[in-house]
């Protein structure tokens, strides 16, 4: 076992504050990875705030994590000392049930071992995340970072990048598909490289008219503020797909009107809040409402792979982690552009 520093909240709600976690040491399938970079989620916020209940404190939020390989256990094929690698939202899952045998293991029947907030598959030991120097993690749930990508750009590809890519490929997005993507944050500027990457025509639908020269710059062709009421009317039954990702409660209804017949709108965001839908807003026009939940690991090595291909990396603001606090804060009042990213060298030094 070895002592990390990390960054914890210690209880909901508090502010998070330096904390040591114990990381085992590594096993013949297990690889070390010294973290050089960790995303900041809006679901860190969600949970540090126990916004979902069940929370586990202390906690230790982050899976957005880009770092170099320090060590490997003896059996390891995938990765070597030196190679840039990523871990994202699970660190395990049982890896026989049929979620697991068919790349899903975010829906492993026994429960994936997440990132941090959880526990390892024995059901006793915490998972602690990336807000920390060190993870040692199974290679087949460790990421091979493709050299091309900037390290602190190719963070948030662990979650953001994924969670986005995920449903795009679900719902088939091909040329000309007019996509909306809702919510310019970290996921939402994702959402907009990526569909714009794969040919659609994407529209951003946000609450911040500020936000609209990045918009158009990160690949959207159409802008419209969801605070003009007006823009729920001349945008009404033009949408193939709709992405929501926004992270606070707000009126489904009104954005399953922008939808074509038999378009799609998949949640993404999760409102601590459950809103009610009206089975009008589906039926008159047979739309589909779906969700989708992160992406299995090939999935997301896949996605790596594309984003390489693509030219494509999160724009970040790095931060040092004493500055975390404030992330939150921004991230609350829609702040971020358009994902902090902690440099984790901070840590090191704190
Ligand atoms: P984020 O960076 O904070 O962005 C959320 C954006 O939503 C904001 O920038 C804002 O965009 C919009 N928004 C916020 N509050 C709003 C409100 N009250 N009304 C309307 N719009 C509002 O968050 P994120 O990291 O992208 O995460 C977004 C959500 O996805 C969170 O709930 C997170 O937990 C969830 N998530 C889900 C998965 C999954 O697997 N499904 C994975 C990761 C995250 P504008 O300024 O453009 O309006
Ligand atoms: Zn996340
Ligand atoms: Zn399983």
């Amino acid at each position: 076992m070895s002592k990390t520093p990390a960054y914890a909240a210690p209880s909901p709600g508090a502010p998070l504050a330096p904390f040591t976690v114990e990381r085992r040491d590594p096993g013949p399938h297990d690889v070390l990875i010294d973290i050089l970079y960790c995303g900041v989620c809006h679901s860190d916020i969600h949970q540090a705030r126990d916004e979902w209940g069940g929370g586990i404190f202390p906690m230790v939020p982050g899976h957005e994590i880009i770092g170099r390989v320090r060590q490997v256990g003896k059996a390891v094929t995938r990765l070597a000392p030196g190679d840039v690698a990523g871990v994202g939202c699970m660190v395990d899952s049982c890896r026989e049930c049929d979620p697991c045998r068919h790349d899903s293991e975010q829906f492993c029947e026994k429960g994936a071992a997440f990132t941090y907030n959880g526990t390892e598959m024995d059901r006793r030991t915490r998972t602690y995340g990336g807000y920390s120097t060190r993870v040692v993690v199974d290679e087949r749930f460790v990421l091979k970072v493709p050299a091309s990508l900037d390290p602190a750009g190719a963070a948030p590809l662990l979650c953001a990048g994924i969670t986005t890519y995920s449903p795009l490929r679900q719902w088939n997005c091909k040329p000309g598909d007019r996509v909306a993507v809702v919510g310019l944050g970290g996921l939402g500027h994702m959402a907009v490289k990526l569909a714009a990457s794969m040919g659609a025509e994407v529209t951003m639908l946000s609450t911040s008219a500020s936000k609209e020269a990045d918009a158009r710059r990160l690949g959207a062709h159409g802008f419209a503020s969801t605070k003009d009421a007006s823009t729920f009317s001349r945008l009404a039954g033009r949408f193939d797909l709709i992405v929501d990702t926004i992270s606070a409660p707000h009126d489904y209804n009104a954005y399953l009107g922008l939808l074509r017949p038999k378009g799609a709108m998949v949640l993404l965001g999760v409102p601590p809040e459950p809103t009610p839908v009206a089975a009008f807003s589906l039926i008159s026009g047979n739309k589909r409402l779906a969700g989708s939940l992160i992406g299995g690991i090939a999935e997301t090595q896949e996605m790596l792979d594309y984003c390489a291909a693509h030219g494509i990396v999160s724009d970040v603001e790095i931060i040092p982690i004493q500055k975390i606090n404030e992330a939150y804060d921004r991230m609350m009042r829609g702040d971020v552009r358009y994902r902090f990213v902690i440099d984790v060298s901070s840590l090191a030094r704190a």
